[in-house]
């Protein structure tokens, strides 16, 4: 146990350290997330779930026609465990200082002045109904993505958990021309080349889970013509291409891991090379996806 905590300090530590030297993220918000990453992965350990009976899930028939298992509101999770991380997010926010110290004031205070009610805002993310993060990304212009950071990492353990529980029930075989995830139906935000024949694979949005993608095909719309598929790549980043679709204008970082058998934190990953984000922003592409920290 001590042996994978080092291992996962170490790996942390060699992600962030990638991160910084990009010098493209400001050092509060990776201080934030090497402060946050180890709670998040502790309570991924410790989360408390109660799967749903197989009946309340997909049938095989429908997920060979591409239902997911469950929906995303109904994807388990340990309301104690969510409702306990909140306000010790809230204090690592606070301590970036700054306009995202008044950001986690400003929640703290309407979740104890009862305005902001957790649990309804828990239901909210897990719905997918964004009028309470719109709003307060209006609220907070300094740091607007405060609630989705609190939410997101909040609900992440938990939902990470019930991912890996939940990949047990998939049957074998399932076809995968479709760019959701199987397990929740969300959209992934990083695929991944992997093994000697290169298949790809998605990182959920949503639940974490890792799942087949088809190789030329998009994430998000499903097209599969070759002449409306395009990648780039950028030469400081050889590791990682930028695929995207001319037919829905959205793209996606593929990370290529069939020469490198490197271990990686998808969500380390994404923000070690936000600089093709922007590149791919530039020329007017989409990402359909947040990080897996809610900014
Ligand atoms: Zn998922
Ligand atoms: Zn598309």
């Amino acid at each position: 146990m001590h042996t994978d905590d080092n291992a996962f300090t170490q790996l942390l530590e060699a992600k962030l350290a990638l991160v910084r030297s990009q010098e493209i993220l400001p050092e509060e918000l990776i201080a934030l997330v090497a402060r946050v990453a180890p709670l998040l992965r502790q309570a991924q350990a410790e989360a408390v779930l109660v799967l749903p009976a197989p009946e309340a899930c997909a049938s095989p028939e429908a997920m060979f026609a591409g239902a997911p298992l469950l929906l995303r509101q109904h994807f388990p999770f340990d309301l104690k465990q969510a409702l306990a991380l909140m306000p010790a997010l809230l204090d690592q926010l606070a301590a970036s200082g700054g306009e995202a110290e008044n950001g986690a004031k400003a929640l703290r205070q309407a979740l104890e002045s009862g305005e902001l009610d957790p649990e309804s805002a828990l239901r909210a993310f897990l719905d997918g109904d964004d009028t309470l993060f719109a709003a307060w990304r209006t609220r907070l212009p300094g740091s607007p993505r405060a609630l989705d950071f609190l939410l997101t990492s909040a609900l992440s353990p938990s939902l990470c958990a019930a991912a890996k529980q939940l990949a047990a029930r998939l049957p074998e075989n399932l076809p995968h021309e479709h760019g959701h995830c199987p397990l929740c139906g969300s959209l992934p935000f990083l695929s991944l080349l992997r093994d000697k024949e290169g298949k790809r694979f998605g990182a959920c949005s949503f639940c974490g889970h890792e799942y087949r993608l088809r190789r030329i095909a998009c994430a998000y719309c499903d097209e599969s013509d070759q002449d409306k598929l395009k990648l780039f790549r950028v030469a400081e980043y050889p590791g990682v291409r930028v695929d995207v679709c001319e037919t829905c204008n959205m793209y996606i970082k593929t990370l290529d891991f069939r020469e490198m058998d490197q271990p990686y934190l998808p969500a380390l990953d994404d923000m070690a090379c936000v600089a093709l984000d922007v590149l791919a922003q530039q020329q007017g592409y989409k990402r359909p996806t947040l990080s897996a920290w809610g900014f």
